[in-house]
């Protein structure tokens, strides 16, 4: 198997093979996925022939996605963009585990999903923090799921609120948080469990431009290093070049598919607030535009 486009001639990913965490194997020997063959490390997520269809209020189906292929090889940070309504977060809760596709398969470092998808972590577009609970208290939440101590808990959530800038709000409300902070507050909550790969769904859609561009900076600074697969859903292209290893382009709905894959070999680390200016981010700006456009363009047309 291979873990790159599936189109002809662009497998620059099969030949990233070595990006893979010891604790992989760790958690292998430990559970749920017992015996990996190890070229399947190569691939984080893998969807195959994925079609997902929903029964409209009048009992037809609607087909939000139909026949997409797409895989993220471990390690690399992956972002699909694509117009409004296309099945971007379909395709996310499908790798979660949320929803189970009506055909086709998603596998998880070679094993096929079956359920919630317990390597992944999921950060959505509106934050999940739990109003009557403190800051602290939010980002320990995974941790209690999980049945960690409460001093563990705690103590971890601690550290994850200072290393995500919230140092002095640890015991303060959602409530109390500006937007940012919220991102922050959410973003800590999603890596503490320290998953082998983080989901996020439009995540910084709602924040001011100067807001979005801190956390995306702060995004790519946890993510170096790390080890960990991100799919990155989102639809600002700027935003996705920026950010990834790879942009993926899903078509306009209904039955949208992947129509375009695109390396993005930008070097690390980047500036994210210097980076729009460079040619080289603006060469494959309008390369990917060209595809983009008559999507959004057919998208406008439906309404
Ligand atoms: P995007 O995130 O790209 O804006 P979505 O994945 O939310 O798009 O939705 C894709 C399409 O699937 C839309 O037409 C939406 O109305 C439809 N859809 C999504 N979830 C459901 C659902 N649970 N039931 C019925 N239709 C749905
Ligand atoms: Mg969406």
């Amino acid at each position: 198997m291979r873990c790159g486009p599936l189109t002809e001639g662009r497998s620059w990913l099969s030949i990233r093979l070595c990006r893979v965490q010891p604790r992989h194997r760790t958690e292998c020997s430990a559970g749920y996925n017992a015996v990996l063959p190890t070229l399947d490390h190569t691939c984080a997520l893998r969807f195959e022939a994925v079609t997902q269809s929903f029964p409209k209020p009048s009992g037809e189906a609607h087909t939000a996605l139909e026949g997409v292929n797409l895989d993220a090889a471990a390690g690399t940070f992956l972002s699909v963009v694509g117009p409004s309504g296309c099945g971007k977060s379909t395709l996310l809760n499908i790798a979660a585990g949320l929803l189970q596709p009506t055909s086709g398969a998603v596998s998880v470092f070679g094993q096929r999903l079956d359920g919630v998808n317990r390597r992944a972590s999921y950060m959505f577009q509106q934050d999940a923090l739990l109003p009557w609970k403190t800051v602290r208290e939010n980002v320990a939440l995974g941790l209690t799921f999980r049945g960690q101590s409460a001093a563990e808990s705690n103590q971890l959530a601690g550290e994850w609120v200072r290393r995500v800038g919230l140092q002095g709000f640890g015991d303060s409300y959602p409530a109390q948080l500006s937007g940012g902070m919220r991102k922050r507050a959410a973003m800590a909550q999603s890596w503490i469990v320290d998953p082998d790969i983080v989901l996020m769904d439009e995540p910084f859609a709602a924040l001011d431009v100067h807001t979005r561009l801190r956390m995306e900076n702060e995004i790519l600074d946890l993510w170096t290093g790390s080890g960990k697969t991100v799919l990155f859903i989102t639809h600002d292209l700027e935003e996705a070049i920026g950010l990834s290893d790879e942009v993926a382009v899903l078509s306009v709905g209904p039955a949208s598919r992947i129509i375009a894959r695109h390396k993005v070999d930008l070097p690390r680390p980047r500036n994210l607030i210097d980076i729009r200016t460079e040619s080289g981010f603006q060469e494959l700006y309008k390369t990917i535009w060209s595809g983009l456009r008559q999507e959004v363009l057919r998208s406008y047309e439906q309404d």
